[in-house]
Order: C-alpha cells, then sequence, then structure tokens
C-alpha cells in the first residue's frame, strides 16, 4: 500500500479492495467515478490490492502504516477480516464476515454491506421490497448468507434456502430466524417452494463466467428456471455475465430479472458513505458499472 500513497501523494486519502485475484474487480472504478461525480477525484482515490489468501492480517497492518482511510474486501479474506478487525457491526458478527473496513485513527471497525446493497438492488430492480414477502435463496454460502439476514431483517415472511449440502443450508437458514427454513432436495419440495414464492434468489456461482461445468443447464441447476411465472421475481448474484442462462429463462417464462450488477453498485455505495460520510452519487456509479459491464456482454 506504500506504492498507492506515493502515486496519490502524501496529502490524498486512499481507499482500495483487497483480494485475489483483484485484477478484475470493478470496485476502484466504481469508488472512483464516485469521487469524480463528488468532484472529490484529486483528494480520494481507490486503488485493487493483490492480498494472497492467508496473508489478511499483513494487508491490516499495512492500512494502518499507509494511513489508507477505508478497504473493500473480496474473496478469499472475508472470514479472515472479521477475526482480525478491532471492532464488527452487529450484521458482520452474524456473517462471520466483512466486506468493507474503516479506519478509525488506527482503529479497524469491520462490517458487510452486501445484504443492504441487494436489497437495495431489489428496489431499484424490480420495485420489490421484502416485507411481508416469501422468498427462496438458492445456495449458502457468503453471498446467500448476506442476503438471507437482509431478507429477514427486510421483514420477509418466509426465507427457504435450497442447497446442495443440508448442513449448510440450515446454518444459512437460521440467520433468518423464525422465518428460516430449508427446502428438501426433492423435485417436489422445490416446486412447490417456487410455486410459493414472490422472489426467488441465484446465490451460486452456476451461470458465471470462466467457472467451469457451471455455465448453467439442466442437471446443473438445483431451481429449474422454467419453474419461475409471472408476477415473481428473479434474482441473480452473478454479475458477468449481466444476464445468466438462469435468469435469460426466468425471464422467458415471465419472470421479472433482477441481475447481480445493482446489487455490485450498491454494496459499493454503502461502503463509500461509511468511507466519507457523504451522500453517494449512485447514478454515477450506475452508469460506470454498466459502461464496463455492459448487459449484452
Ligand atoms: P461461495 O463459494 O461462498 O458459495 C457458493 C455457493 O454455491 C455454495 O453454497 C455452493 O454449495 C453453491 N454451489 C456452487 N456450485 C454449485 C452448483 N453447481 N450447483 C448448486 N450449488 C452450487 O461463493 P459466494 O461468495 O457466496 O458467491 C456466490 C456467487 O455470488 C458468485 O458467483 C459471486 O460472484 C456472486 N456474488 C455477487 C455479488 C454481487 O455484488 N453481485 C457479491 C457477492 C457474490
Amino acid at each position: 500500500m506504500d506504492g498507492a500513497r506515493s502515486e496519490a501523494g502524501a496529502g490524498a486519502t486512499i481507499v482500495g479492495v483487497i483480494g485475489s485475484p483483484v485484477a478484475h474487480s470493478l470496485s476502484p472504478l466504481l469508488h472512483n467515478a464516485a469521487f469524480a461525480a463528488l468532484g472529490l477525484a484529486d483528494e480520494w482515490r481507490s486503488f485493487a490490492f493483490e492480498v494472497p489468501p492467508g496473508q489478511a492480517a499483513a494487508a491490516l497492518e499495512a492500512m494502518r502504516l499507509s494511513r489508507v482511510t477505508g478497504l473493500s474486501v473480496t474473496m478469499p479474506h472475508k472470514a479472515d477480516v472479521a477475526a482480525l478487525v478491532d471492532e464488527c457491526s452487529d450484521v458482520a458478527r452474524r456473517l462471520g464476515a466483512v466486506n468493507c473496513i474503516v479506519n478509525r485513527d488506527g482503529a479497524l471497525f469491520g462490517t458487510n454491506t452486501d445484504g443492504e446493497g441487494f436489497v437495495s438492488s431489489l428496489a431499484r430492480g424490480a420495485g420489490f421490497a421484502p416485507e411481508g414477502r416469501r422468498c427462496v435463496v438458492v445456495g449458502a454460502g457468503g453471498a446467500a448468507r448476506a442476503v438471507v439476514l437482509a431478507l429477514a431483517v427486510g421483514g420477509a415472511a418466509q426465507v427457504a434456502v435450497v442447497n446442495r449440502t443440508p448442513e449448510r443450508a440450515y446454518e444459512a437458514a437460521e440467520l433468518a430466524g423464525p422465518v428460516g427454513s430449508v427446502v428438501p432436495l426433492t423435485e417436489g419440495s422445490i416446486a412447490e417452494a417456487v410455486a410459493a414464492a414472490d422472489l426467488v434468489v441465484n446465490a451460486t456461482p452456476v451461470g458465471m463466467a470462466g467457472v467451469a461445468g457451471q455455465t448453467g443447464g439442466p442437471g446443473v441447476w438445483l431451481v429449474p428456471p422454467d419453474l419461475l411465472e409471472p408476477g415473481q421475481v428473479a434474482a441473480d448474484l452473478v454479475y458477468a455475465p449481466r444476464v445468466t442462462p438462469w435468469l435469460a429463462e426466468a425471464v422467458a417464462c415471465g419472470a421479472t430479472a433482477v441481475d447481480g450488477l445493482g446489487m455490485l453498485v450498491h454494496q459499493a455505495a454503502a461502503q463509500l458513505v461509511l468511507w466519507t460520510g457523504v451522500e453517494p452519487p449512485v447514478e454515477a456509479m450506475w452508469r460506470a458499472a454498466e459502461a464496463a459491464s455492459p448487459r449484452e456482454g
């Protein structure tokens, strides 16, 4: 992070993202677009820092030494950072994962904006609010857990988890408290859960570009998209490509689609508020994200 300090200048405020691999991360682009829109481009700069697996502690030490104001945290460091920061928000503690660090005069505060970013993306993309709604979440990894917790906190009537490994499904569903449940892995139970749902979320990497054997298709999808109907919302957390095969087929069946770019933009906007204390220029961040990741791409 010393390099970023020399490049940005001694007086600049530095933020960034740590991850591995991190080169493809859109976070610095989103942050820098926001700083430009706020007229802060000369004072605030965002960088991508490649931090190998297992090296999060060294990165946090460098953050303190180089007086880096804020860091976004991505794969594979979210759980490690939750154990390393000086203080965690309630959300980050419950998830056991931090996606945002705020440097408060050397004391590192960790939180997680993934869930609130997802809920904001539903509002913008489909005018959907979780309150009183029945939701199905496919997957039980880090992103799924953030979504399950945020939907329950948002007042969902039901958050049902579908996952290949039942133990992990139960752990994720527990985050939703009394409204959480696990869908048994039978065709009938899955069809029944989807038929009763207002929202179905793909929180697995199935459909993500470059993930071998995971481009989707019958036999790969736990929840076949042709179970969806008009009036239901289909959300996919994958944002490269913007339209996954699962999302495309759900739309062909009449569902309203929300792709993963919105979650990316809104979780970054929520981080920006924590670092700068000012209202983030969400539209400018959207324009930067859409230019980097067009819907056709
Ligand atoms: P993870 O590795 O923690 O969890 C992946 C989950 O998917 C696990 O529950 C796993 O069992 C399940 N899974 C994997 N392959 C599967 C298959 N073939 N069939 C059924 N289930 C399968 O990953 P994560 O961090 O939770 O990320 C999941 C996806 O969400 C990734 O594609 C990631 O890029 C995306 N994501 C997007 C955003 C965003 O801002 N849009 C944020 C976080 C994650």
